[in-house]
């Protein structure tokens, strides 16, 4: 096997103890990886945005109010369009559901358009070049006056064709492993029928056009179907805020927000994070939870070419959780976070 450069990069909070443990386990799996940890800094210095262009993956932490930038250039500047979002139930994980057994399904969120990252102005501008912009209703722009703020939504037929192959490719990958190859698209298309309405007819050619299994929910009812149906979606194709939100409410699902991987695709280009934030609450105290991290390691160890190893990984967070004697708090343990890392390690070996 040749030797594989990753970038390590912490952010803040408990970003720096999950990518720590993560990196910690890598090292010990004995893989050819060398992990480098350039400086972060704001804005992101040269030297490292150079080392994540060349390197053969990614590994975020976590972003907080002061490494935003870290997260913005790697999502939003090198364009990774693509958050893919596994929600899987593994047997032991503190779920709220009843029956969990079987959730498996990928969130498909589109990252780069739609109302992120914020547009946003005062509404006097707006005033000025679109006062007649008008709502169902009739009420105009001009009709609230001059105080007050505004936030663009932007979907173009490129973005939300890109997005839609990306699933197609997805849930035939899926298929071939025995899954229904189904799309579920979300979006608001009832109330933003221009916006929402272009990326829910997008998706629905494409995917009808590539032979799968097509189906679309309003926002708010499949969030309801996350809690009830979750073991009959297979790829859940959002919009970028509804698959932000969507995103953590399966994470919770399938146990909680410190299970949830990412990768990010781009045109050439991926990184890899876990869905939970800096986490603040509990930030320094050595308790939270590394499996978010380790399953998004695992999948750049898939990205990287190696896929064995990718697999024997999430089987050896399976193992972790099967046995149940090493968990963190969050899931109702009492080990710290590099005990944990270091449990999934030894289940590795
Ligand atoms: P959060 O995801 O940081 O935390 C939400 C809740 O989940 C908290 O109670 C936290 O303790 C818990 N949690 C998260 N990860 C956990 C883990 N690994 N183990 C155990 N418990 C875990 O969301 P927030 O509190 O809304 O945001 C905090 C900061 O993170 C904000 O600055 C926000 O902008 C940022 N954020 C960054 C990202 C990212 O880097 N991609 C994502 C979400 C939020």
């Amino acid at each position: 096997m040749t030797m594989k450069t990753v970038v390590a990069l912490p952010g803040e909070g408990i970003g720096p103890e999950v990518v720590d443990a993560t990196c910690e386990l890598l090292m010990g799996t004995g893989l050819p990886l060398k992990i480098l940890t350039p400086p972060q800094g704001s804005p992101l210095p040269a030297e490292t945005k150079r080392a994540a262009r060349e390197a053969d993956g990614v590994l975020f932490g976590a972003a907080g109010p002061s490494t935003t930038m870290v997260v913005a250039w790697l999502r939003w500047e090198m364009s990774a369009w693509a958050g893919v979002r596994p929600i899987r139930f593994y047997s032991g994980m503190r779920s709220p559901l009843a029956d969990p057994e079987g959730i498996d399904y990928v969130l498909l969120r589109e990252n780069s358009e739609g109302i992120y990252p914020g547009r946003e102005g005062d509404l006097a501008d707006l005033v000025k070049v679109m006062p007649d912009l008008a709502e169902k209703t009739g009420r105009k722009v001009k009709d609230f006056g001059n105080e007050g703020r505004f936030a663009v939504k932007v979907v173009t037929p490129r973005g939300a064709e890109r997005i839609a192959r990306f699933a197609c490719d997805l849930a035939r990958k899926r298929r071939a492993r025995g899954k229904p190859g189904k799309v579920t698209c979300v979006t608001k298309s009832n109330v933003l029928p221009r916006t929402d309405g272009l990326y829910h007819q997008t998706v629905e050619r494409i995917v009808r056009e590539a032979g799968l299994q097509f189906e679309h929910f309003h926002v708010d009812d499949a969030a309801r179907r996350l809690v009830r149906f979750p073991t009959s979606m297979d790829v859940v194709l959002c919009m970028n805020l509804y698959g932000d939100i969507l995103s953590d409410l399966g994470a919770e699902t399938a146990g909680g927000l410190g299970l949830a991987p990412s990768a990010n695709f781009g045109d050439g280009w991926a990184y890899f994070e876990s869905v939970h934030g800096s986490a603040p609450d509990i930030a320094g105290k050595g308790i939270s939870n590394p499996t978010a991290t380790i399953l998004s390691s695992a999948l750049m160890l898939e990205h990287m070419g190696l896929g064995a190893e990718a697999q024997r990984l999430q089987d050896a967070v399976a193992r972790v959780y099967r046995d149940g004697k090493v968990l963190t708090p969050d899931q109702g343990g009492t080990a710290r976070t590099r005990e944990m890392a270091q449990a999934v390690l030894a289940a590795y070996r």
